[in-house]
């Protein structure tokens, strides 16, 4: 009998600046990845951003959400530039991004920081610290102090000005989120790290007690807690203690910056955002680089890496997701390098040429 190989629908959002030169290069790997591995991917690429303010005038067409909602798994490039930058709100490249965001119901942002052995020196950290590092921050993304009600503006009785918002956590926003995170521990190396406030804040009281109740569905992961000042410290102290981290909305928005600030290499580093069902969204944290767009220079490796975490976590397709790390490190071990990881000694290449050595590296190990 004939296996039936395989078959994916990825929706690709190229969107604004270098967006379409690192898409174009990671939809290749996946591709040569693909059929390596027996899988078969059928894409459709859809405008969002600037590309579709310029295309259709919203920075988000319903035709780009409803094609995205009914793919396997999604794959953004970067949004927005200075030619949009005096727009109205609602006409933001940017608004784009947050309207996906919600009509995906993804609310679990997943941001590895991993100092690479051959990129260690581009960390802020001394290199005894920075070596190994290899961590997770999962942050919860659509609750929290951002959204909670009441918020705004009011005078008190001595008509003095206050601004006020409103820390709010219900048990299934922090359960979900903790499911998340338990899942992803247990797919990395099995240590969780829940960061909270629990010592002055209720929500998270109900946060820690939540977290540590699931603790029981997951006796192969290893639970512990810390306060969000502390974590900040511990990051930069010793940011090898750390496995998987996870936090609420706020606290996560600071310590995953924090986190990938000390690899030193925004032009490696991916993300995904997840939600309960449905397709999930994979993106590099870099944004636009306006500066280097239609030069052939960004660096399409976080693109390639995000295309990793989309097999990992989208289709929990475990193998190709090692497939594609694996030839990400040969091309480094090889020696090439875009402009913002160059060091004297290496080959400096362009986005399209690092992309044809990722591939020769999947060809050559696979
Ligand atoms: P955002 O668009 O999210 O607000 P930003 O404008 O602060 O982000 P980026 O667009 O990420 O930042 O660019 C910051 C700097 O990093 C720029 O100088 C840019 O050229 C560089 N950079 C970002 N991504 C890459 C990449 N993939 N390859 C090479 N250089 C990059
Ligand atoms: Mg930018």
């Amino acid at each position: 009998a004939t296996k039936t190989p395989k078959h994916y629908n990825i929706t690709l959002l190229p969107g604004d600046g270098i967006g379409p030169e690192v898409v174009s290069v990671a939809k290749n790997v996946l591709s040569l990845v693909g059929s390596r591995h027996g899988i078969e991917f059928g894409f459709q690429e859809m405008p969002v951003g600037g590309a579709a303010l310029d295309l259709v005038g919203v920075p988000l067409p319903d035709e780009t959400l409803s094609v995205a909602k009914q793919s396997d798994a999604i794959l953004l490039g970067a949004i927005g530039g200075y030619k949009w930058d005096k727009n109205e709100k609602h006409l933001k490249p940017e608004t784009g991004l947050l309207q996906l965001r919600a009509g995906l119901g993804v609310f679990a942002n997943l941001r590895p920081a991993t100092v690479l052995p051959q990129l260690v020196d581009s960390s802020t950290l001394k290199k005894e610290v920075a070596e190994g590092v290899d961590l997770m921050v999962v942050r919860e993304l659509t609750g929290g102090i951002y959204f909670g009600q009441p918020r705004g503006f009011s005078t008190t009785e001595k008509g003095e000005e206050i601004g006020f918002n409103t820390e709010v956590y219900a048990t299934y926003e922090i359960d979900r989120i903790a499911r998340v995170a338990f899942e992803t521990a247990r797919k990395r190396c099995g240590k969780l790290c829940s960061v909270d406030k629990a010592n002055v804040l209720e929500a998270s009281m109900l946060w820690r007690k939540r977290v540590t109740l699931m603790a029981s569905d997951y006796p192969d992961v290893e639970l512990t807690h810390m306060y969000v000042d502390n974590a900040a410290m511990q990051l930069i102290r010793d940011p090898k203690q750390f496995d998987t981290i996870v936090t609420n909305n706020i606290f996560g928005d600071i310590l995953s910056d924090e986190a990938s600030m000390l690899t030193g290499s925004i032009g490696m580093l991916p993300s995904a955002c997840l939600g309960e069902s449905g397709p999930g969204l994979f993106e590099p944290i870099h944004g636009s680089a306006p500066d280097i767009a239609g030069q052939d220079k960004a660096n399409p490796l976080a693109t390639v890496l995000s295309v990793a975490m989309l097999l990992r976590y989208g289709l929990q397709e475990e193998y190709a997701a090692i497939t594609i790390e694996s030839a990400v490190l040969d091309t480094l071990n090889n020696g090439f390098r875009t402009g913002d990881i160059f060091s004297s000694g290496k080959k400096l290449v362009g986005c399209k040429e690092i992309g044809e050595e990722v591939m020769k590296s999947v060809i050559k190990l696979f």
